[in-house]
């Protein structure tokens, strides 16, 4: 694995200028410095948005307490972000009687649709995916969360330029907005992110990217120069998986600094908000504490110097190795199956990715040998084996 925290020295470097707070290697849009703050949290408009967001939201995904949301809300967060497909539809429904007696234009809410037919290896989207197929999702988000309109509507999961400037999901997205369904529209991606985000420029219809950014990627310096210029263009940046996969080993013996590794990503300016997944009260008290300092400690330092030079649990969705699997298996998706198992301990939602991937409980039986090689190190067939076995489990046995 390649190093990236060698020294000290280095991971100022390749992160950020000390006091400053100023980042080295990524260009500082000056349209996204426009930080405020009041009561104590620091807040950054969403690119050309109407959208001033405090700088930690809450990712919404793995929550089904509608306590714990209110909770964030109480306490300042602002943002709240779903799917249409998780939780198969419960979390917009949680949501949507959670807020359903507050003042619509006192909290955001973004929600994602999956087109239909996308190829998990390539990320490319097929004829199915169409227009029609893609607002009906919609429609049926909207019904769940009992809005007429969403703040953010995101096509969730792009893994290729062909795949956002596939036309039936952009006149679908743009359809939406026209309509006054969403106040905005944009994409999320967790691979091959540089090419994504720059299709995204160059779309010129794009209003906000929900980008993977952590600490742990190979890649990261490649990401936070494509966020640079997307912000300079007026988009908005929000960041997701900043914990990194929250543990760095199966077993759970060595968690992530999760704070710290929040920190290092919003000390970027052109990340205007981070959507962190919040499943617990401790998890939100830890999060809050970020809302109004970003300053790393020696201690928060020293942590993510020492992660950074373990493996851990997080793939960076490189795809370099999808293409050197014999039997063509969506590697990143299955890697990212288990880091939901072993770093979020969530097994409902490891299962969630591998039914989508379409997987079944031993794909690689048969394979004579491995032609993986991956750039982290991971032996990729071992977590095949070991993760596809849950697919073997009655979901509802599944915690
Ligand atoms: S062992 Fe599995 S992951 Fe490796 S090449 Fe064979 S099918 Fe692909
Ligand atoms: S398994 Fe390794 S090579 Fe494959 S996408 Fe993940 S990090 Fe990249």
């Amino acid at each position: 694995m390649k190093n990236l925290f060698l020294s000290r020295r280095r991971f100022l470097k390749t992160s950020f200028a000390g006091a400053a707070g100023i980042t080295i290697g990524a260009k500082v849009s000056a349209n996204s410095i426009k930080e405020v703050k009041t009561t104590g949290i620091i807040t950054r408009r969403l690119g050309h948005t109407d959208l001033v967001l405090p700088i930690v939201s809450m990712g919404v995904m793995r929550s089904d307490m509608p306590n714990l949301v209110k909770a964030a809300y109480d306490s300042g967060i602002k943002h709240f972000d779903t799917a249409h497909g998780y939780m198969g539809g419960n979390n917009e429904i949680m949501l949507g009687n959670v807020f359903k007696d507050y003042p619509r234009d006192s909290f955001t809410i973004a929600t994602k649709v999956h087109p239909d037919d996308i190829n998990r290896q390539t990320g490319e989207l097929g004829p199915g995916s169409t227009k029609e197929s893609f607002l009906k999702k919609f429609n049926t988000s909207l019904e769940r969360l009992q809005m007429d309109y969403v703040d953010i509507l995101y096509h969730h999961g792009v893994g290729s330029r062909q795949a956002l400037m596939y036309e039936p999901v952009l006149d679908a997205l743009t359809t939406a907005k026209k309509e006054g369904k969403t106040r905005y529209i944009g994409l999320s991606t967790h691979r091959n992110e540089p090419e994504v985000i720059q299709a995204a420029i160059d779309s010129g219809v794009i209003d906000v990217i929900l980008t993977t950014l952590n600490f742990k990627q190979q890649h990261h310096l490649q990401i936070k120069e494509k966020i640079a210029l997307a912000a300079e263009n007026g988009i908005g940046i929000v960041t997701m998986k900043t914990m990194a996969g929250a543990f760095l080993d199966r077993e759970k013996t060595k968690p992530v600094n999760c704070k710290a590794a929040l920190k290092w990503v919003l000390q970027d300016p052109n990340v205007h908000t981070s959507i962190p997944g919040i499943t617990s009260f401790d998890m939100l008290a830890e999060n809050l504490s970020v809302m109004e300092d970003l300053e790393l400690t020696e201690e928060e330092i020293k942590d993510l110097q020492e992660a950074g030079l373990v493996a851990g649990l997080y793939c960076d969705g490189c795809s370099s190795c999808s293409a050197l699997c014999r039997k063509h298996l969506p590697v990143h998706d299955i890697m990212r199956s288990y880091m939901y198992a072993y770093g979020y301990n969530d097994f409902k939602k490891a299962r969630e990715v591998l039914d989508e991937s379409g997987i079944g409980n031993d794909p690689c039986e048969d394979c004579e040998s491995c032609t993986i090689v991956c750039t982290k190190n991971f032996n990729v067939a071992e977590r095949i084996r070991d993760i596809s076995r849950i697919t073997n489990i009655p979901a509802e046995f599944l915690a």
